[in-house]
């Protein structure tokens, strides 16, 4: 059966379920690993040919719900079906229908690109011809065709990756899972990367949910975002309606350059009950986030009555970063630069909760 009769089949067995586009439906989803849980509940649906991210930072169980929707790890509770068929009851269907890439992919450094491809080609069993003609197909789809013969092991990041994921495509999945599919990346093969995730979705239809504990990446490919802390969804939207529940309603996002920033000028702004969160981006600029008609004047009078040199004020545009910090109360990143989070609680009620 190719992929498509297997789709039509599905169609027959849950004709509610794809009438409404639907090809990944989640319920409850939860896994616990002795006594912890990792994945608390979740519920969405994902739908066909949509670009699906589950943004959240290391830890939050982005992995975990990937490999219980490939079938690599049971749920402890809850349910999903991919293209109508049970993750648990029918799992061989399931694998039928997906691929996944994450980092622990391996490729075989002495063999060349078409060796390495016809090697996990032939264990999905598709015949000599099929797969001699999508070998080369997926091969230029990544521009690699001329790179063909060629050791993997010679290949760069950006290209080891690109294998990566047309590894995944050869059985020509209806659904593609990416697991921080741009993770150790150099910039430039990120952007390769992307371009490319884009392309498979545009030209095969193909279904993708994507992990990534990077903004710019869910911004720049996602249809539709899950914001993930703690094993739960916090919301789902699609980027502009998220950046919106920041921009909406009386939240200003300042940023302010003050030549002669000092601490004491951030912990007054910290201070003041309009204000959310204050992050330090570099020596002399500050990101607020603050509420209320008298913020700015009140944040401005804040500074300049600690003797702020006050350069410049813009009023920015929300980014992603600030949806997850208006909804979590902390920065996505675990990073260890100069950037300092202080978000003030007290004011962080988001506006809508999906669970
Ligand atoms: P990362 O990008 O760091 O992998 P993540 O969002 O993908 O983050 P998960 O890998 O799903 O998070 O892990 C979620 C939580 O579950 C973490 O606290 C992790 O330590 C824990 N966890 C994951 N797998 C196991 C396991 N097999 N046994 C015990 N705990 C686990």
């Amino acid at each position: 059966m190719n992929s498509k009769e297997k789709i039509a089949s599905t169609q027959a067995e849950g004709e509610e379920l794809l009438e409404n586009k639907v090809m990944i439906e989640v319920k409850n989803l939860t896994k616990k690993f002795n006594g912890f849980t990792a994945v608390d509940h979740i519920s969405f649906d994902v739908k066909e040919s949509e670009i699906f991210g589950l943004l959240g930072p290391n830890g939050a169980g982005k992995t975990t719900i990937i490999r219980m929707l490939s079938t690599l790890t049971r749920p402890t509770e809850g349910t999903a079906s991919i293209g109508g068929y049970d993750i648990v009851k029918q799992d061989n269907k399931v694998r039928q229908l997906i691929g996944l890439v994450s980092e622990k992919m391996i490729m075989y450094d002495r063999l060349t690109a078409e060796e390495n491809l016809r090697f996990f080609g032939k264990l999905y069993n598709i015949p000599k011809n099929t797969l001699n003609q999508r070998i080369d197909e997926l091969l230029e789809l990544v521009q690699l065709g001329k790179w063909k013969d060629s050791k993997v092991g010679t290949f760069s990041t950006g290209m080891r990756q690109r294998m990566n994921v047309i590894r995944a495509l050869l059985n020509m999945p209806k659904v593609l899972f990416l697991d921080e599919p741009t993770l150790g990346l150099d910039p430039q093969s990120t952007v390769e990367v992307r371009e490319f995730i884009k392309k498979i979705n545009r030209e095969n239809q193909t279904t993708i949910i994507l992990t990534t504990h990077m903004m710019t990446e869910a911004d720049r490919l996602c249809d539709r975002i899950g914001i993930i802390d703690h094993g739960k969804i916090s919301t789902l939207d699609t980027s502009t309606n998220l950046k919106k529940l920041v921009s909406g309603g009386d939240t200003t996002v300042l940023k302010l350059e003050i030549p002669n920033l000092t601490k004491k000028m951030v912990a007054a702004i910290q201070a003041l009950d309009c204000v959310k969160s204050v992050s330090q981006e570099n020596a002399a600029h500050l990101k607020i986030h603050a509420t209320g008609n008298e913020a700015f004047d009140s944040i401005i009078d804040a500074a300049r009555a600690n003797k702020a040199k006050i350069n410049s004020v813009e009023n920015l545009q929300p980014t992603l970063e600030d949806v997850f910090l208006y909804i979590t109360g902390r920065e996505v990143r675990d990073k260890a630069d100069n950037k300092i989070a202080m978000p003030n609680r007290r004011h962080f009620r988001p506006k809508q909760r999906i669970r």
